[in-house]
């Protein structure tokens, strides 16, 4: 435990001579102390240990004492009667004649008053007055030496002497008691010990050290009942005894104890403290009440206790120097401590810190003498002293308040400091511009201030007062300025800004400084601050030390890890940042938190603070553009008012922009300022003092205001007022003059109004004033206006509500909105003008009108007729029907009656007037099945079978539809074709059985055509059964001859296989490959192109089975064509085929010769077929060939040559979708108009060559339903 006690001064061992000194504290100051030993002198120091005073004594000291004041000290010595006084004003000795005879032992100035007594060697009495320098010798009060004595505050004596006996006297000197001791006594004192009841009842005890073994106390009231403390054996004996608190003695013994004990009554002598301070021996104790510590010294060591927690050890000093120590003693202001050594050797300490200290940047000065300061580092910890002399100090500024100024506080550099006045008002002063602020809030008991030291935080200052320390920021530069200005002269406060009085130009105080208070802390007890450094206050205890204390108001603006504070702890660091105008660290701790409106805060308080480099940084992280980009504008400018003015508008302080503004050199910007803002009062009343020039303007801009919230009266004087007459303002005395017009009319001037509008050309200001018009009820004046603007609708429907029908009819052409016609209609309709209430119902396009006028006004059927067949509306045919019902036209009614869908009603009316097949006609596939059955019951009754079994069919009633096909005349295909129809859609084994028995002519004996059975196996979607009918049916035909009917049925069932993505079986493609190159040969014939005639003839002769009727003619053709063509082998080898003895005789005989003639003299010449690419894989192949030799495919053939089909020239026809090369396609278009496989027409223009034939060359590719295809089986 290190002692903060300095060492003042010390005077060295034997200053007096051999053997210890005594010595005495000047009473109540303690400025200087008394020295003497056995050299025979008494030396009197000052508090730095110079010698003020310095006297040598006749013999040795024998008693030397202070006065009560401190004013004089007494000294008494061997050898001498006289009595020295040293004076402290005068600092002179001079010496009394006590009259004593014998040597005097002891002296002791009374407690109150300037009573002096002395003892002598013989136990007399001397009791001086210094002041009236009267002496009262009391002889014999004792019969030996008087050794101790004590002064009661009541100014009663008490003396110890070597007699064992205490007397107590008054200050007369008459013995009030006396009491007989067991041992000599020592050490005696007046004191208060605690009764029962705690009344003040006065020094009522006088208590002794008997013999330096127990204590004795007695009541002086009742001194024969004493209390006689001893104690252990173990502490040694008593050195010294002292008194404190309520009633506590402090004991110090021989053997280093320290004891405390009570007197209280309860608990008298029991202890209540006891340490061992001193291994060895204790030589002394002291207390000191103003400090609130004990101290003991023994061995080389003073030990100090806290009086209020004496376990507390305060501090402990070793002299390092010393083996021994003799005495302690405190001066009575605590501050200083003496200790003597037995060597003659003395200490003196500073132990208490004075309470009159201050701080500047990071030293504290405190008074260590009243001379004196002591300067030294409490950051640094240098540690070194400095000294300077109060007398040194000089004032450097000087500033003349208007109060008188009680304290004055200089920050560190000494350019701003608090003063406190009279008033105990507080305020800043700057002495760079010799300007004082006004400190808001200033608590009158303040009784000083610290600046704040942390070179990084300047202009916080702490002001405090007994319980609390304030904290304000001192701003050099803010928007606000100064709170309060002082007029130094006047002394009056003023406030400049917020009011209207801008013409007044001082608005100085912004820009500039201005003090804000932060907040308060509490201030413990009895602490004084004495230093602040980055919000930590160095506090002085009473005890004299230094304690350090965070301020409340930067409790979180230091954080070592700010990534770990909580989002509360985030929030108060940044409040308290700005409080302190800490914006870096608010930005960290911003960060790291990320709310917005904590960076607004931040950015507000940085605009405040002027930091505007800042303030962007902060609008630039929260991206608020428009901000960033504002500020960024104004940065740069130099008038500081003017600046500031854009800030406040920034802050949204636009009576404070407004002042700064005026007070810039650009006051304009207050007018600006007010216009972007709309607030065109202000705006008005700045314009009259700085841009009259502006009134027009800023007066519309504010009429329009005015108009919009309905001020109209007001609104229409600002526009008069916006009116300037001059030609290059022309727009904008328009939209005065339309302001004017309007208002006109609001205000009731409507003459005035109307006529303005009229004669300004705008359309727009005519239909603004019109809909005022319009809402006043005004209806001829808001149509002529509407009318005027070209607002044809609106101007009718306004000459509608005030039935000015003519006009109306006037506007008619122009008006374009249907529901204003149709209000112009319905009302000449009941004027009974039809036809104009028709053509208005037209324009309104309410047809219904228009038919029903037609009908039943004008006469025009045939009108009402067309519309409902444009517009398909019901209402209007069911009108239609009802006029033609009336005319007896029953089969119109029941044609308008179905398009209105009253289908009950026209089957009723069909079935009345026997008109059924026109409903059944009419009806349509729409119909419901309730409709259809109707329908066909009707025909049953009649017995007309097919339009009953048809409507029994479409209302699905497939059995009854069956009968009556089957009803029908058998050569009736079209009844049959429906037969077919129901049993397709029935899906019913019965009704097919029929059908089929039907077909088959089980019915009635007689086979109907094959080609319905074709047709019922499609329907059943039974595609084998269908594709094997196509090939018999077929056959049948090609057996019969009929090889263009065979050829045409294959097709159309092919096509009909084809729709349905049914796979053609095999034998129907070879058989209709065949015929269709037998019909191939008639047209190349037909053409002169035998060679091409006679390879498809070649083709038929090899599958001359097939043309079973004509197998003799087709070889002979085919003789003759070869050889036509030069095929001389082939039309040998077919020649040699028709000698044979079954055909011989059936050669037509024409050809006969001939053809004997070929087979008598063969000619086996003929060229090779030419070779064409395969459309497959391109091995070169003959024309004709269809099967390839080296791929294997069959080939599809062109539907114009026959020859299998060419990739490269490709087309098929437009109408059956059949392969063809495609130039020999065109070609054959020259002389044929059809073609060759379907008979349909072809133009030209419809065949396109084809790229891609690949679906062609496999058309399987496109075939689904292949299971269906593959029941059918090549015969
Ligand atoms: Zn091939
Ligand atoms: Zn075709």
């Amino acid at each position: 435990m290190a002692s903060n006690m300095k060492r003042i001064f010390s005077l060295p061992e034997r200053a007096h001579g051999d053997g210890p000194i005594k010595y005495a504290w000047q009473r109540t100051h303690g400025n200087y102390i008394a020295t003497t030993g056995s050299d025979g002198t008494v030396k009197i120091y000052d508090r730095h240990g110079d010698l003020k005073g310095n006297v040598t004594l006749p013999g040795r000291c024998t008693g030397l004492g202070w006065d009560q004041d401190g004013d004089t000290l007494a000294i008494v010595c061997d050898n001498s009667n006289g009595i020295f006084l040293w004076d402290t004003n005068s600092q002179r000795f001079n010496q009394i004649d006590s009259g004593l005879k014998d040597t005097m032992t002891f002296l002791l100035w009374s407690k109150s008053g300037s009573k002096l007594a002395v003892g002598t060697q013989k136990g007399n009495l001397l009791i001086y007055d210094h002041k009236t320098s009267r002496k009262i010798p009391i002889i014999g009060k004792h019969t030996k030496r008087i050794t101790c004595g004590a002064w009661s505050a009541e100014n009663l004596l008490a003396l110890g002497s070597d007699d064992k006996t205490i007397s107590i006297s008054n200050v007369d000197g008459d013995t009030l008691r006396q009491t007989q001791l067991r041992a000599e006594p020592s050490d005696v004192e007046f004191s208060e010990m605690k009764g029962d009841e705690r009344s003040s009842i006065g020094e009522n005890t006088v208590s002794v050290n008997i013999g330096k073994k127990t204590l004795f106390l007695f009541n002086i009231n009742d001194p024969d009942n004493p209390i006689e403390l001893a104690f252990q054996q173990r502490y040694g004996y008593i050195v010294a005894y002292k008194w404190f608190g309520d009633g506590y003695i402090l004991i110090g013994f021989s053997q280093g104890y320290f004891v405390v004990i009570s007197t209280h009554m309860k608990e008298i002598g029991q202890e209540c403290f006891q340490a061992r301070n001193h291994k060895n021996n204790l030589t002394s104790i002291a207390i000191s009440s103003a400090l609130g510590k004990a101290a003991s010294c023994g061995d080389n060591s003073i030990k100090i206790h806290d009086l209020s927690d004496l376990k507390e050890m305060y501090a402990i000093i070793t002299l390092e120097e010393e083996r021994a120590l003799d005495s302690i003693s405190w001066s009575d202001d605590g501050q200083l401590l003496a200790v003597t050594s037995p060597r003659g050797s003395m200490h003196v300490y500073l132990a208490r810190l004075p309470m009159l200290a201050s701080a500047c940047q990071t030293r504290i000065a405190y008074l260590t003498s009243l001379l004196e300061l002591t300067i030294e580092d409490n950051i640094a910890q240098i540690g070194g002293l400095h000294y300077f002399y109060i007398e040194d100090w000089n004032f450097v500024v000087e500033h003349r308040h208007m109060a008188g100024i009680r304290k004055v506080f200089p920050d560190a550099t000494g350019a701003h400091l608090v003063f406190i006045d009279e008033k105990s008002d507080g305020y800043v002063y700057n002495s760079a511009d010799d300007t004082v602020i006004n400190i808001p809030d200033f608590s009158p008991t303040v009784h000083g201030v610290v600046w704040e030291n942390w070179p990084l935080d300047k202009g916080v200052f702490v002001a405090y007062d007994a319980e609390k320390m304030y904290t304000y920021v001192y701003c050099q530069t803010s928007v606000h300025g100064r709170q309060e200005s002082i007029d130094m002269y006047s002394g009056a406060p003023s406030y400049r800004y917020g009011g209207q009085d801008w013409s007044n130009d001082d608005a100085s105080g912004h820009g500039s400084s201005r003090v804000m208070f932060v907040g308060a802390s509490k201030l413990p007890f009895g602490q004084v601050p004495v230093l602040l450094y980055n919000g930590e206050i160095t506090l002085q205890t009473p005890g004299g030390k230094l304690t350090n204390l965070l301020l409340a108001t930067h409790t979180h603006v230091f954080n070592e890890n700010p990534t770990e504070l909580g989002p509360n702890d985030l929030k108060t660091a940044i409040q308290q940042c700005v409080g302190l105008k800490r914006f870096k660290d608010a930005w960290i701790y911003c960060s790291i938190l990320k709310q917005v409106d904590m960076w607004k805060e931040v950015g507000k308080a940085a605009l405040q603070s002027m930091e505007l480099d800042f303030a962007i940084r902060v609008y630039r992280e929260v991206g608020d553009v428009g901000m960033v980009s504002s500020l960024q504008q104004i940065k740069n400018t130099e008038d500081k008012n003017q600046l500031c003015g854009y800030i406040a508008m920034f802050l949204g302080e636009f009576n404070l922009a407004q002042d700064l503004f005026l007070a810039s050199q650009y006051p304009l910007a207050a007018l600006e300022m007010r216009r972007d803002l709309l607030h065109w009062d202000s705006a008005l009343q700045l314009a009259k003092a700085l841009a009259p020039e502006q009134i027009p303007y800023i007066s519309r801009e504010y009429a329009q205001q005015l108009e919009f919230t309905g001020d109209y009266m007001s609104a229409l004087s600002h526009y008069e007022k916006g009116v300037t007459q001059q030609e290059n303002q022309r727009d904008h005395d328009e939209v005065c003059a339309a302001g004017i017009a309007r208002m006109s009319i609001r205000v009731g001037d409507i003459r005035r109004g109307v006529s303005m509008a009229s004669k300004m050309p705008s359309k727009i200001l005519k239909k603004e004033c019109a809909a005022i018009l319009e809402s006043m009820k005004q209806w001829a004046e808001a149509a002529q206006l509407y009318e005027q603007g070209q607002y044809y609708d609106k101007a009718a429907s306004v000459y509608i509500r005030g039935k000015n029908w003519g006009k109306v009819g006037e506007l008619l052409n122009k008006i374009t909105s249907p529901k204003i016609h149709a209000q112009y209609a319905k009302a000449k309709e009941a004027d009974g003008r039809y036809k104009e209430a028709a053509d208005a119902y037209k324009m309104a396009k309410e047809w219904d009108n228009v038919i029903r006028i037609n009908l039943d006004h004008l006469q025009n059927p045939e009108e009402a007729v067309t519309i409902v067949r444009q517009t398909q509306s019901v209402e209007g045919a069911k009108m239609v029907a009802r006029f033609f019902q009336k005319l007896n036209d029953y089969g119109s009614a029941i044609q308008f009656l179905v398009m209105s869908h009253c289908n009950d009603e026209a089957f009723q009316l069909a079935q009345q007037h026997r008109q059924m097949e026109i409903y059944a006609d009419i009806i349509g596939s729409d119909a419901t099945p309730e409709d259809y059955q109707s329908i066909a019951v009707y025909f049953d009754a009649e017995n007309n079978h097919f339009l009953a079994g048809k409507f029994f069919l479409l209302g699905g009633q497939y059995s009854k539809a069956m009968k009556h096909f089957l009803k029908c005349n058998p050569e009736d295909g079209q009844a049959i074709e429906l037969a077919i129809e129901t049993v397709g859609r029935a899906n019913d084994d019965l009704l097919t059985k029929q059908l089929v028995d039907f077909l088959m002519g089980d019915v009635d004996g007689t086979p109907k055509d094959a080609k319905y059975l074709f047709r019922l196996y499609m329907a059943l979607k039974k595609y084998g059964e269908a594709a094997r009918t196509a090939i018999i049916i077929a056959r049948e035909e090609q057996n019969a001859g009929n090889y263009r009917n065979a050829h045409d049925v294959l097709f159309s069932m092919y096509q009909e296989l084809k729709q349905n993505k049914i796979k053609i079986p095999a034998e129907m493609v070879t058989n209709l490959m065949i015929l269709h190159s037998y019909i191939l040969v008639k047209i190349h014939v037909k053409r002169g192109d035998h060679l091409k005639g006679a390879r498809m003839l070649i083709r038929v002769a090899n599958n001359i089975s097939k043309f079973p009727s004509h197998i003799v003619p087709i070889l002979t053709s085919t003789v003759i064509e070869c050889h036509r063509a030069g095929l001389k082998n082939s039309s040998f080898s077919y020649a040699a085929m028709l000698m044979r003895p079954e055909y011989r005789n059936e050669i037509d005989l024409k050809y006969k010769r001939k053809i004997e003639m070929i087979v008598r003299k063969p000619d086996k010449t003929e060229e090779e077929e030419p070779l064409t690419p395969c459309p497959v894989c391109g091995f070169q192949i003959p024309e004709t060939e269809l099967l390839c030799p080296d791929c294997k495919n069959n080939l599809p053939y062109c539907i114009i040559t026959g020859r299998h089909i060419l990739r490269e020239d490709f087309c098929v026809c437009p109408s059956c979708d059949f392969p063809a090369v495609f130039s020999e396609f065109l070609k054959m278009l020259e002389v044929e108009e059809t073609c060759p496989m379907c008979s349909e027409r072809v133009i030209k223009e419809n065949i396109q060559k084809i790229q891609d034939p690949h679906k062609y060359i496999y058309p399987e590719s496109s075939l689904v339903k292949e299971g269906e295809g593959q029941d059918v089986q090549p015969e």
